[in-house]
């Protein structure tokens, strides 16, 4: 309900989808124009413009949470990471720009034709050598890793930004392979705000469809005994998981 002109009104359903979550436009663009863009490194612009010019540029990360996770990765020391996810590369950009010289993303994605669009801006920052990146599902390539036991606890952040409806399966998997004081981030938690729209708002096809995963998942991580567990509203939402056990 809401007051206008004395008056008390129903708020009908706003479509849900918009990539800020914070209340208004304005703050969040003063946001980026004040503290993001001023900051943002050269090689991130190139690369977040020419993802702006494709047309699934909907799906890269936004450039707030790449100066998150960029001074995150820094916060905690990461030299052993994983992305689960790609796109064009800006959160691996952002990645590889914090992680020190000898450090290595394994990064994996099903289309390798995106992330070559990002591949020569990545290479002219000079930090592609930490990328070892595997075209294909990543579950396969997750048992593949945890076959071994040498793999097992020994990723300091593992970023995860892919179809949300197997985030419940890479869990049980990277939950293994992080170290115990490790740190896993799910993106994309808030879900365009889904998750505490009314079932019956409007929303676009996909936002639904994937509505119930993330509700599934968001649950979990907050039962998930092993895992201490932060959601932050920056881009769609990321629940940061420090594995303690
Ligand atoms: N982190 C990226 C960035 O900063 O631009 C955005 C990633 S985008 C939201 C999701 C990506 O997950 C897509 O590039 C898609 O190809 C990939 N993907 C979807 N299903 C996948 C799977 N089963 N295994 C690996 N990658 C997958
Ligand atoms: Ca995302």
């Amino acid at each position: 309900m809401a007051e206008k002109n004395g008056e008390v009104q129903e708020i009908k359903h706003q479509e849900v989808g918009h990539k800020s979550l914070l209340q208004s436009d304005a703050l969040y663009q003063y946001i980026l124009e004040t503290s993001v863009y001023p900051r943002e490194p050269e090689s991130m612009k190139e690369l977040r413009e020419v993802t702006a010019k494709h047309p699934w540029n909907l799906m890269t990360t936004s450039a707030d949470e790449g100066q998150f996770l960029n001074m995150l990765l820094k916060l905690i020391n990461a030299k052993n990471t994983m992305e689960i996810g790609v796109y064009t590369g800006y959160s691996l950009l952002a990645t590889a720009l914090a992680i020190p010289d000898d450090g290595k993303i394994l990064a994996m994605d099903i289309n390798r034709e995106n992330y070559e669009i990002g591949l020569p801006i990545i290479e002219k920052a000079g930090v592609s050598h930490k990328i070892d990146f595997r075209e294909g599902p990543a579950l396969p390539l997750l048992d593949q890793l945890l076959e071994d036991k040498n793999n097992h606890g020994t990723y300091d952040f593992i970023f995860v930004d892919a179809d949300k409806d197997n985030y419940i399966n890479y869990h049980k998997r990277i939950i293994e392979l992080v170290k115990v004081g490790g740190l896993i981030g799910y993106d994309n938690t808030l879900w365009n705000g889904s998750v505490a729209a009314p079932a019956d708002a409007p929303m676009r096809k996909y936002v639904r469809y994937y509505r119930d995963f993330v509700l599934e998942l968001n649950k979990a991580l907050a039962e998930d005994q092993r895992v201490e567990i932060c959601m932050l509203p920056i881009g769609d939402g990321i629940t940061l998981c420090r594995r303690i056990t």
